[in-house]
């Protein structure tokens, strides 16, 4: 997270009202969390909301002041397989961010906990299984955003951990019906619509643009330039596919579609 002063004092004049206490490694670790929330509830802040690996929530007192401080958690949980989860994240604290997911369901929190599941290499073909154990072990959780891994931060030159939108793609669908099933609410992010025949209405983009908002994020990068692309009815309600994805895959797997978005039902649950 950033220093704390200049924040206050930008949040105090722009009259800011929701802000995202994240980066610069995992802010739950850090001992002045609560403090922090508390000075920014005197500043004005309405809505705060955390991203965490959710490990220190295992320590079921710090949650539950998180809970009472803070909104809305957005947990990322790569796995639910612990070895899976070890390679992906290179922590051997699977046991505390499970344990950390159920203290926060168990608190109540619910609606107000979104688990994001990094879609990669690792993990992709234990994606159906990954939604069966959460309809097992985190029902009740508001959303399950299952986000395609860009290469960029950290994993940036990893280019082993982007998997093929064509092979990751059956598992994304099958997960999502589970999901659903299961009585989820669940998206999938960065990944194109081309790639997600049938199962279109469950892209994040797509439902942002069928609400009418701009289909990227602030501060996330545009889709990149490709010939597919270009010619493809669906391009304005799609995140397309990423450069950096492109440099390592290429755009062939992508075809351009004849279909209007307005065609396409967005998932409502
Ligand atoms: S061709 Fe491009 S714009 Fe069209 S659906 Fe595929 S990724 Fe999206």
């Amino acid at each position: 997270m950033p220093p704390l002063g200049p924040a206050l004092a930008r949040i105090k004049r722009d009259r800011i009202k929701a802000v995202s206490l994240e980066g610069g490694g995992e802010p739950s670790v850090r001992p002045d969390l609560l403090a922090t929330a508390a000075k920014l509830r005197a500043a004005g802040v309405e809505h705060i909301m955390l991203s965490t690996n959710g490990v220190a929530l295992a320590d079921m007192e710090l949650c539950r002041e998180a809970a009472a401080a803070i909104d809305q958690f957005t947990v990322n949980f790569p796995s639910h397989l612990p070895e899976v989860y070890a390679a992906a994240t290179r922590s051997v604290k699977y046991p505390q961010a499970v344990r950390g997911l159920r203290n926060l369901l168990d608190l109540g929190v619910r609606e107000r906990l979104r688990v994001f599941h990094i879609i990669s290499s690792f993990n992709f073909r234990a994606l159906p299984g990954f939604a069966a154990w959460a309809a097992e072990n985190l029902r009740g959780a508001g959303l399950v955003n299952l986000t395609f891994v860009r290469n960029a931060g950290r994993a940036r030159g990893e280019d082993g951990i982007v998997p093929s939108y064509s092979e990751a793609a059956p598992f994304i669908k099958l997960a999502l019906a589970r999901l659903k099933l299961a009585g989820f609410k669940a998206v999938v992010q960065n990944f194109p619509l081309c790639m997600l025949k049938g199962f279109e209405g469950f892209s994040f983009e797509f439902q942002r643009w069928s609400r009418g908002d701009a289909v990227f994020e602030e501060g996330v990068a545009s889709a990149a330039d490709c010939a597919a692309c270009a010619a493809c009815a669906l391009a304005p309600a799609c995140c397309g596919a990423r450069t950096d994805y492109g440099e390592i895959r290429g755009f062939a797997e992508l075809k351009a579609s004849r279909i209007r978005p307005s065609s396409i039902k967005p998932e409502r649950f």
